[in-house]
């Protein structure tokens, strides 16, 4: 078994958040980038080309009738622009479960987690497309009627998602059904078009991705974009669209920042590539 596989973490534990402030003791001499480096106490990024806080709600948002869980690869971890610290930022800890890993694993996924998915007054929900020919997958609109009839009084839908790029996310999700671990009640859902309003704007998340012309940008949709549309229109009364609003503001300015920098003129050559350069300036800006 990987030895990365599984670790469970708190939602605030630093170690995993994005951009985390490095030391800036003794960086060296071949550092003086680094060392000039200034991170944000509050979304962990760089200052002041990357911070996003302006764009963060005043206190964390608790949700009423959702919860969301988030299984999120290894990999991701190395990523640096990854959208689910927003989800970090934004959301109490009460409404979010984030662990690191490729399974449902009892053995290794924080107890709490599990107990998440298992509650009896909870009804797990899954956003993913459906692999191969898998035929129980069905749309949020017809997920909404199940849920209207399976829902406990008082009860939440815990959205699932998994965090992973598409070729890492298949194989989570191929180990949990060949292993049984996904709850046995848990509903799978793929977003259709027809879940969307008809001004949608698709594809915001344009950092890591960008649909081909012509294809479809619904598969290319960030796991906040998903998540966020999915608890508001779940969420109930309390929770409405403005909570999928709230949580695009800080990816929305996430994606404006890059791109702004993007834009500038390029400062130094180096032998790095091109989008790993510009990263690389980004972060030390
Ligand atoms: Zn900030």
């Amino acid at each position: 078994m990987d030895d990365d596989n599984n670790r469970s973490t708190a939602k605030n534990d630093p170690t995993q958040a994005e951009g985390k402030p490095k030391e800036q003791k003794g960086e060296g001499l071949k550092s003086n980038t680094k060392a000039r480096r200034q991170i944000c106490h509050r979304c962990n990024r760089p200052l002041p080309a990357a911070c996003i806080c302006e764009a963060l709600p005043e206190v964390p948002i608790k949700l009423d009738r959702t919860g969301i869980v988030v299984l999120q690869h290894p990999h991701e971890l190395k990523i640096k622009n990854r959208s689910i610290p927003i989800l970090e930022l934004c959301l109490d800890d009460s409404s979010l479960g984030l662990c690191v890993g490729r399974r449902f694993d009892k053995e290794l996924i924080d107890p709490k987690i599990i107990e998440i998915l298992e509650a009896p007054d909870h009804l797990p929900v899954l956003f993913f497309p459906p692999d191969n020919d898998e035929k129980d997958v069905i749309s949020l609109i017809e997920a909404k009627k199940i849920i209207n009839d399976k829902l406990p009084e008082g009860g939440k839908v815990i959205i699932v998602a998994l965090d992973a790029t598409w070729k890492y996310a298949k194989e989570m999700h191929r180990a949990n059904l060949q292993e049984n671990l996904y709850p046995s009640n848990l509903i799978r859902v793929s977003l259709q078009p027809s879940d969307f309003p008809k001004d949608w704007v698709s594809g915001r998340f344009n950092i890591r991705t960008t649909p081909k012309k012509g294809e479809s940008t619904l598969g290319f949709m960030s796991t906040v974009e998903c998540i966020a549309w999915a608890a508001s229109e779940l969420g109930g009364p309390n929770n409405s669209k403005d909570l999928f609003a709230t949580l695009m503001k800080p990816l929305d300015l996430m994606v404006a920042k890059w791109n702004a920098f993007c834009k500038q003129p390029k400062v130094r050559k180096t032998k790095a590539p091109q989008k790993k350069r510009r990263r690389d300036e980004y972060e030390s800006s």
